[in-house]
């Protein structure tokens, strides 16, 4: 699914085969989760090249990470960059998901480690939360409390409360969770972060408690730019039930409309949302199909 024999992955400053890279099972990220990771997304743009969106916010956060779990960090962005374009063209990929890891090397203590590994994988990227609006419940996991985790570091450990909590809403039959912070105040999704919209405003959670999204970031430059009213708040979950509509947003899902939150349903129809307004932007933005148009309309 992921790889096949012709696969090409970037691994320790060397471009090898997927099915030829080795790992050390006595390593300290496979035992304690003690890793970090991106998730990352190239595009076809409307001109038909391969474009890797907001690269540079991806391997700042990267090392940013590691940095936060104290992993030793020796790599150049523009190195990281390139060989990741040529991955991509290796596999020939353009609409791709694009997964550094930054793991540890064997060590079975809780001490330090001098040196740390890096691999640069990529796949062809369906909608991760499908393109259909969402039945979300309210998890009954809440996000990690930030005094005993790097919150801002996409740490690999963290992903056991969101695998917990997708798979739980997943059993119950909704399609994925909203987890409270350890406050009771509404924070993410596993995997994405939340908008919501009342009276032609849209709220999001102030940082502090999530992983401040790159996503989230891009759409509240959109807002400013198109002069959408948004608010960093703390939200609870009576202001979310039954407001005009909501949204998850993240690298891999995009923008993805919610339809109901705990079966009770948000009162705008989609298609009438701003948050439909913001996912057909944010589209653009990524193709560059506004760089696109701009262009078409100065020659
Ligand atoms: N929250 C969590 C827990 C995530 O895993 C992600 C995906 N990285 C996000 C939010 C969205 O972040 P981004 O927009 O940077 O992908």
């Amino acid at each position: 699914m992921y790889y096949n024999d012709n696969t090409f992955i970037f691994l320790n400053g060397e471009i090898v085969k997927a099915s030829e890279a080795k790992t050390d099972l006595y390593g300290q990220t496979l035992h304690y989760g003690y890793g970090v990771f991106e998730g990352i997304r190239s595009y076809k743009t409307s001109e038909g090249k391969t474009k890797i969106f907001k690269e540079v916010a991806h391997f700042d956060r990267l090392k940013n990470s590691a940095d936060a779990l104290n992993l030793p960090y020796n790599w150049d962005n523009d190195d990281l960059i390139k060989a990741t374009y040529e991955i991509l063209k290796l596999n020939d990929l353009q609409d791709a998901y694009i997964r550094p890891l930054v793991y540890a090397p064997a060590n079975m203590s809780f001490v330090r480690n001098s040196e740390s590994f890096i691999a640069i994988e990529a796949w062809e990227m369906k909608p991760f939360l499908g393109d259909e609006l969402l039945s979300v419940m309210t998890s009954s996991f809440e996000r990690p409390n930030p005094k005993g985790f790097k919150i801002e570091a996409k740490a690999t450990g963290h992903y056991v409360n969101s695998i917990l909590a997708s798979q739980e809403a997943k059993a119950k039959g909704y399609d994925e969770a909203l987890l409270k912070d350890m406050k009771g105040f509404v924070a993410e999704a596993p995997g994405a972060n939340f908008f919501v919209e009342k009276n032609n405003v849209l709220y999001t959670p102030q940082a502090g408690n999530i992983l401040p999204g790159i996503t989230r970031a891009t759409i509240l430059e959109i807002c400013n730019r198109l002069g959408i009213h948004t608010v960093e708040k703390n939200i609870t979950l009576a202001e979310v039930h039954g407001a005009d509509s909501a949204f998850f947003c993240g690298t891999a899902a995009e923008v993805i409309g919610i339809a109901s939150l705990d079966k009770i349903l948000f009162r705008k129809e989609w298609k009438d949302s701003l948050g439909r307004v913001i996912q057909k932007e944010y589209k653009n933005l990524v193709t560059e199909k506004q760089k696109q148009q701009k262009l078409e309309t100065v020659s």
